[in-house]
């Protein structure tokens, strides 16, 4: 996956100290070769990997002592860029009703997606109608009645042979005469972009005037996607993406290079099939999840570099399984004194970036910190049963611990509710990791 290939990539550096300009090059020209197989856009690639080069010289990463963290960071921060910055949210009309625009190839997930975006709407408090212009297909119809059955949404059709661009312009007067907030419309696709499809969508453009037309498109399809929304911008423009089956076996290609070649931001994901399967698009968080993908391993390669193997193969089991008690808190807490500073450790788990900033006034030195003391003191004070199962420690157990180790029952509380925080990283993690062990950039 690309997010392997970085992580080699890094791997090297990290194995220097200081970085000779020939490392640098080296590095470079490994990133472009992730980017590349990872189905990224050439020019896109191209324009990145200099800009990463130049910001690497003028940081001066060859006198930096950490040179890998000071590349990663400014990768970091470049991919960020690249994918659009910050959060693009939807365009929501001062006067209702809103028009959403759904275009897009066949089978990119348009119908999917009107029924997703109306869930998350109605769960904002909108009143969604949706509308069937894709009458093509008697079957589209009837799959949009369906998932409006579902979601309690109402669906707004008209007979057989009417012509989309009536029943667009329709639709939003049915809007405005039952309250409905939100009208997303469902548009026909075909195989191939063509002329006809555009012509007809350019119709309901110009009559409905949308607040947003968001192209639906698969990520599956890699550099192909990102074909078809530029064309979709030049010939009808477009105010965002969707970008589908991020679940799948996708490389990246399509969510690193959209915004660059169009201009226009991703604005949602699609991860399943459900109709709950959208997030929003966060282009800082696609950016670390990019670079922190099997940062793990390699949390666990150090962590074998100085535990004995056995207890690093527990560990891995731990995280693996999501099976990670008290006990083995106190264990692995044991062995993490071994490793020296708390800060490096975080740095190497993903998802931490967060909760490092959270933590950011702790004593990072864990040989000799007061806090890791308590903690080793609080579940010391635990019973076995209490240990093994966190939810059985009630008020009266509380008490019982915070007295027996000296500490408050503040403390106590503090610690659970971070050994929770902890299994549910863990949790989330695991499930980033995909089912079969498949992870959401794969390779
Ligand atoms: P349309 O022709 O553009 O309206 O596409 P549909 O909405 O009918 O979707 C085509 C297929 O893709 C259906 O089988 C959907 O269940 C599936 N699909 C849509 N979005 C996603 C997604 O985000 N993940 C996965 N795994 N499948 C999706
Ligand atoms: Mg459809």
């Amino acid at each position: 996956s690309l997010a392997e290939k970085l992580q080699d990539t890094f791997k090297k550096l990290r194995g220097h100290g200081r970085l000779s300009e020939d490392d640098v090059n080296t590095a470079m020209r490994d990133i472009r070769m992730a980017l590349l197989e990872a189905d990224v856009n050439f020019k896109v690639v191209k324009n990145f990997v200099a800009k990463i080069k130049e910001r690497a010289i003028g940081a001066n990463i060859l006198e930096s002592l950490t040179p890998a963290q000071a590349v990663i960071q400014i990768v970091n921060e470049e991919l960020t860029q690249l994918m659009g910055g910050s959060v693009s949210r939807l365009t929501i009309a001062p006067n209702p009703p809103t028009i959403i625009m759904m275009a897009g190839l066949q089978g990119a997930g348009k119908t999917t997606s009107v029924g997703k975006l109306g869930t998350m709407l109605k769960k904002q408090g909108k009143r969604p109608l949706f509308v069937a212009a894709d009458i093509y297909r008697p079957a589209a119809i009837k799959q949009l009645q369906v998932i409006g059955e579902q979601l309690d949404i109402p669906v707004f059709t008209m007979p057989e042979g009417t012509n989309p661009v009536t029943i667009a312009d329709e639709a939003i007067k049915h809007a405005l005469s039952h309250a409905n907030d939100i009208v997303i419309i469902d548009t026909a696709g075909r195989l191939h972009i063509n002329e006809e499809l555009m012509q007809e969508l350019k119709s309901i453009k110009s009559t409905v005037h949308p607040h947003e037309i968001l192209l639906v498109v698969d990520a599956m399809t890699g550099q192909d996607a990102v074909n078809v929304a530029e064309s979709f911008n030049k010939d009808l423009g477009l105010d965002g993406v969707v970008l589908t089956k991020m679940d799948g076996d996708a490389r990246g290609g399509a969510a690193l290079s959209v915004k660059a070649v169009t201009g226009c931001p991703i604005k949602f994901v699609g991860t399943g099939e459900k109709l709950e399967a959208l997030e929003m698009f966060y282009p800082d968080r696609m950016a670390s999840r990019i670079l922190d993908m099997g940062d793990v391993l390699s949390l666990i390669e150090k962590a074998q570099e100085t535990f004995d193997a056995d207890e690093a193969k527990k560990m891995e089991k731990a995280f693996r399984k999501n099976q990670f008690t008290l006990d083995d808190f106190l264990d692995q807490m044991q062995q993490v004194k071994k490793l020296g500073s708390l800060d490096k450790i975080l740095g190497m788990l993903p998802g931490m970036g967060g909760l490092k900033k959270k933590m950011g006034d702790i004593d990072m030195d864990l040989k000799n910190n007061k806090e890791i003391a308590h903690i080793e003191a609080i579940i010391r004070s635990m019973t076995p049963a209490e240990r093994n199962n966190t939810k059985i420690i009630n008020g009266s157990r509380r008490k019982r611990i915070a007295s027996g180790s000296g500490t408050k029952v503040q403390d106590v509380n503090k610690l659970l509710k971070q050994f929770d925080e902890m299994k549910k990283m863990m949790k989330k993690m695991t499930n980033m990791k995909g089912k079969n062990g498949k992870s959401m950039m794969k390779g």
